[in-house]
């Protein structure tokens, strides 16, 4: 494994952004994982900066703030993936606001006055948040690792032994491959499916995280724009549900006439790898040993990336 201090397991948003933020702080670094970034959980999410079925909150509140400010400044490099895009939240009719305190890290929050809401709302926001076109940010993230003199090597395992042998540094970021890789029973696949369609003009983000029929949003990305979603707790098979694209794209329409007649460009299925809480922390499995464990991210893995990766680099300079 050459000269490198520490593995990282996992080509994910969590692994790569883990990844360089320890090469940035100088310690040199190789990342193991068992399929390209492209072909991860992360390269499915939406993906829109925004905490979702994601905990806990007083963690989850500081690490979205952080990844909010990092990402505001690559947003400025077309080359990233990262934009800043101006939408629209809404809250249902007699439903407590639950997410002030994430909104509150986001640029220019405006309360909207109800008589411009679309029926059955009674509360929205006007903010800026930053949307990831996460197959180039993936990318984008490969490049920069490279740049710092890290390297991914795909090789999948079956423990962590064969990280903890070659690198006293093991950052653990295997989303729901912590089942497996240290055998954690808590983490379930929440289901996800998106639809992207043709962006034509819409230019704005929506979200409604509060739908009982299923959380839904509209993401306009460079060329195109997602639309979501679904959340099925516990269900693990990776086929496309026409029915489920049809409530999606019906639900949509709905908070965006302009999407009504929008063109179907493909359909996509992930697994958001979730526990009851994010697992970062650092133990020492065997003398001279550090592991520190960055997964269970939820439906939020982008928007806390940053956040995470900061705390990372910061338990493994610990003395
Ligand atoms: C439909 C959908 C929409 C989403 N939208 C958003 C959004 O808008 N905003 C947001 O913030 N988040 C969103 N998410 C959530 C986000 O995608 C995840 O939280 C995030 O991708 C988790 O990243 P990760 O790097 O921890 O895990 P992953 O991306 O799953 O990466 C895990 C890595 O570990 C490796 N690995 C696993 N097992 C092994 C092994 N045995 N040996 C070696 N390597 C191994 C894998 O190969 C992979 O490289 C969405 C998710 C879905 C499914």
């Amino acid at each position: 494994m050459g000269s490198a201090r520490a593995i990282v397991v996992g080509g994910g948003v969590s692994g790569l952004s883990s990844a360089i933020r320890l090469l940035e702080r100088g310690i040199a670094v190789e990342v193991w994982t068992r399929e390209l970034p492209a072909r991860t959980t992360s390269s499915v999410a939406g993906a829109i900066w925004y905490p979702y079925k994601v905990a806990p909150r007083e963690r989850v509140a500081g690490w979205a703030r952080a990844t909010y400010a990092a990402l505001l400044p690559l947003a400025r490099d077309p080359a990233s993936g990262v934009s800043l895009c101006r939408g629209v939240e809404l809250l249902p009719r007699g439903l407590p606001d639950e997410a002030a305190d994430f909104r509150a890290a986001a640029s220019d929050v405006r309360a909207l006055h109800p008589e411009l809401l679309p029926d059955g709302f009674d509360h929205g926001f006007e903010l800026s948040v930053p949307v990831v076109e996460m197959p180039i940010y993936l990318e984008w993230l490969l490049a920069r690792l490279r740049s710092l003199g890290g390297e991914l090597v795909v090789r999948a395992l079956d423990s962590l032994a064969p990280a903890l042998d070659a690198a006293p540094l093991v950052v653990h970021c295997s989303g729901l491959g912590a089942r497996e890789l240290v055998g954690d029973r808590e983490l379930r696949a929440i289901r996800g499916q998106l639809v992207r369609v043709e962006r034509g003009a819409v230019e704005r983000f929506t979200l409604d995280d509060y739908d009982p029929r299923g959380v839904t949003y509209v993401i306009p990305r460079s060329k195109d724009c997602i639309l979501g979603g679904s959340a099925d707790d516990g269900r693990e098979d990776l086929i496309p549900s026409e029915a489920t694209t049809r409530a999606i794209l019906e639900r949509c329409a709905a908070l965006e006439p302009r999407l009504a007649a929008a063109r179907v460009l493909s359909v996509s299925v992930g697994l958001r790898p979730a526990r009851s809480a994010v697992r970062l922390e650092r133990e020492t499995p065997r003398p001279g040993s550090t592991l520190i464990h960055n997964y269970g991210h939820g439906g939020a893995g982008v928007t806390l990336s940053w956040g995470c990766a900061h705390e990372v680099a910061t338990l493994a300079t610990l003395e």
